[in-house]
């Protein structure tokens, strides 16, 4: 048998290119360089859940710089000790946006919109992800919104605000509308906390008579049911999709990034409106994945940010899917 080694293949190396030099290949012209490609490869993953086809589209990643208020309820150096533990860069905190297309066959459902760019930073493509998957915004016919942060609704709208989805009913959780649309709560807030409430109007002000709400627990498309997650928000919505004997539980905001919130379900979220409502509601969630064995995916989860999940003790861990290259 042979052992190829370091420095035998290195010496084998030398000999085949003093070979060469000395060959007739010697005379053949150089190749030029391939060009760096100097971008990733288009951002969608497609997956079934019975009959129903789910494509992930990605928006990018929102990266901000790690501080205290990140995990309120926990030391900073706790936080920083679980981000080398996911061989995470310590001095940041990393936010990917993902979200649904649902293909049910006959109809074509988002699940959330995306940043619609105006998150900077490296978010901003699903525009072109979209695209890449074969999608025309003309195709849209149900867009449910899971709640009104600005990640998940910019998408409705372009930077110069015209609307994107030409034919899609768009439907947003009552609750949710209830709390940002309210202008003395908005009035009430504190002016850094405004500006959830006016761009809620930006993006909803001019349609609003066309938007359907909806109370959570209601199937707003075939099979796709709705499930009231409060806590990220007073209307957070996530959603069980259902196509024969298979479904995929969405979480959308209430377990933010796995490595910090699957691992430390206690934690609190800085964004979450109502902090331990939030963790309450992220650990029945959780426990019901875990239960079910039901595949679970996550707006904020690495790409294409799907998993199973089981518990272990007070904590969870995301097994993440392995990539398909079948359907
Ligand atoms: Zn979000």
């Amino acid at each position: 048998m042979t052992q190829l080694t370091r420095r035998g293949l290195l010496a084998g190396t030398a000999a085949v290119t003093a070979a060469t030099a000395i060959g007739p290949l010697a005379a053949t012209p150089l190749r030029a360089a391939t060009p760096l490609a100097g971008k990733q490869a288009a951002g969608f993953y497609r997956y079934k859940v019975g009959a129903y086809e789910i494509t992930a589209i990605y928006d990018g990643e929102w990266v901000r710089d790690l501080n205290e208020q990140y995990v309120p309820n926990a030391p900073i150096a706790e936080v920083q000790k679980v981000l080398a533990e996911g061989f995470l860069p310590a001095g940041k905190t990393r936010t990917p946006i993902t979200t649904l297309a649902v293909n049910t066959g006959s109809k074509l459902v988002l699940l959330d919109t995306g940043t619609g760019g105006r998150l900077g930073g490296a978010t901003g493509s699903w525009s072109d992800n979209f695209a890449a998957a074969g999608f025309n915004p003309a195709q849209v016919d149900t867009i449910v919104i899971s709640h009104f942060h600005p990640d998940h609704i910019g998408g409705l709208r372009t930077k110069d605000e015209q609307l994107v989805f030409p034919n899609a009913e768009v439907m947003v959780p009552a609750p949710e509308w209830a709390f940002w649309m309210d202008d003395a709560r908005m009035n009430a807030a504190p002016e850094a906390g405004r500006g959830v409430f006016m761009n809620a109007r930006r993006v909803f002000g001019s349609i609003a008579g066309k938007i359907s709400r909806f109370d959570p627990g209601k199937e707003v498309a075939p099979g796709i049911v709705t499930v009231a997650a409060p806590g990220h928000t007073p209307g957070h919505t996530a959603f069980i999709i259902t196509s024969g004997s298979a479904s995929l539980l969405t979480v959308v905001d209430s377990v933010n990034h796995p490595a910090v919130w699957v691992r430390n379900p206690d934690w609190h979220f800085f964004f979450d409106t109502d902090r331990a409502l939030g963790v309450q509601t992220r650990k029945q969630l959780l426990d019901r994945a875990a239960a079910d064995k039901l595949p679970v995916t996550a707006y904020h989860w690495p790409f294409p940010a799907l998993g199973q999940v089981t518990k272990e003790g007070s904590s969870y861990r995301l097994h993440p899917v392995a990539y398909s290259h079948t359907l």
